[in-house]
């Protein structure tokens, strides 16, 4: 698409694949600006669904929702890459959808995404596919040692992924992993991990966030840091890097990249086509959160200010944190420079995103101390 359609505008409905907590603050930010939103999700305690004027208690690929959905809607998009790309080309033949399903489909399968991204001529960490154990040997030979299998489709926040170092474990992994289909990659030596959000309309006008310096713990995310700690010119290196993906993927809405920086060189991990756990800083740091800039972008309106208001540290809270009699919440009020946001999710179960916190502080380095202090008293 090359020129802009007719802004969407506050009254009407906007429709969003995905009742999750992604789903969920696209669903407040809609509503806040006068939107009626439908969600749809087979659970019927979806944390969207609740904040939803309409919750379509379906799957995704349930035909006659996804109609009711489409007839219903201005617009739909989604939160989350799995949905089936039939479904996304089944709800465009009633309105609009964004990002489209050639988009999603590259970023939902980690060998398609890896072998574009190649393709496209972006640096990414040395890869090898495996459908069959056969292909085991190879792709060894070829990333080397320590490395890691991913399995190609359905895996996140470290789950489905194993370390590997010799041809035995590999085998026991992708195995175990129920021999689907799999990506192996060279185990990266990370000076830092770091991401950015941006937005990309119909006519190609991309907004960008500030770069996020991202932390993980088991996989997971655990703290995000805003502005990152690395050099200025690798910050514009990240963020030229991500807009050249959106234009090659043509994308329209938002969507974040996450690179490992090894060597002082940027590596592309991987392309969430939606909003971004490493983005939630922007909902009390900048003028435009990303949820607010997914709304803007699915109804054709201009891309909001994404500047940075304040330094910020957000950190994650897992389920984990309801053990030993946690958490404690009024440790995290008595800050009055501390936003909480949960997610209304009923079952705290260990490695689960139950919420996060921003902490904001003029200086940088006392927003990521109280962070660390309250992620541990928590
Ligand atoms: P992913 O789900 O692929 O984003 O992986 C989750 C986390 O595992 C990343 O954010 C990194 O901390 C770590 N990780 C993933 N791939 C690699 C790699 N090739 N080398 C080193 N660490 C990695």
């Amino acid at each position: 698409m090359s020129s802009k359609a007719a802004p969407i505008l506050p009254g009407a409905t906007l429709g969003i694949l995905g009742g999750g907590q992604l789903g969920r603050m696209f669903t407040i930010a809609a509503r806040t600006m006068g939107y009626t939103v439908m969600v749809l999700d087979p659970d019927p305690a979806s944390p969207a669904g609740q904040m939803a004027d309409v919750h379509l208690e379906a799957g995704y690929a349930d035909a006659a929702a996804l109609a009711r959905l489409g007839q219903a809607c201005a617009a739909v998009t989604t939160e989350f890459e799995n949905v089936p790309a039939a479904s996304l080309v089944a709800l465009a033949r009633h309105c609009r959808v964004a990002p489209g399903a050639d988009a999603v489909a590259v970023a939902q399968d980690r060998s398609h995404e890896k072998s574009w991204l190649a393709r496209q001529g972006f640096a990414t960490a040395p890869f090898a596919l495996v459908y069959g154990e056969g292909d085991l040997d190879a792709a060894l030979a070829e990333v080397g040692t320590p490395a890691l299998l991913k399995v190609a489709r359905f895996g996140y926040d470290g789950k489905g992924q194993a370390r590997v170092g010799s041809k035995n474990e590999a085998r026991a992994a992708f195995r175990e992993f129920g021999e689907q289909p799999c990506v192996l990659e060279g185990y990266i030596a990370l000076e830092r991990e770091i991401s950015v959000v941006l937005a990309r309309d119909d006519a190609g006008e991309c907004a960008l966030f500030p770069v996020a310096e991202n932390r993980h713990a088991d996989g997971i995310l655990d703290v995000s840091l805003a502005p990152a700690r690395v050099p200025d010119a690798l910050a514009i290196e990240a963020r030229e890097m991500a807009r050249a993906v959106a234009d090659a993927l043509g994308y329209v809405g938002v969507m974040a990249v996450e690179f490992f920086v090894t060597g002082g060189r940027l590596l592309i991990n991987e392309i969430a086509p939606r909003p971004h756990n490493s983005g939630h800083y922007t909902l009390d740091a900048c003028v435009t959160d990303q949820f607010e800039q997914q709304v803007r972008a699915l109804c054709n309106l201009p891309l909001g200010d994404t500047r940075l208001l304040s330094p910020v540290a957000m950190v994650n809270i897992l389920g984990d944190r309801w053990r030993n009699g946690g958490p404690h919440w009024d440790a995290l009020l008595a800050h009055p420079n501390v936003k909480l946001h949960l997610y209304g999710k009923a079952e705290p179960r260990p490695g689960r995103k139950m919420g996060h916190f921003n902490v904001l502080d003029a200086d940088p380095a006392a927003a990521l101390a109280l962070a660390e202090r309250l992620r541990d008293v928590l």
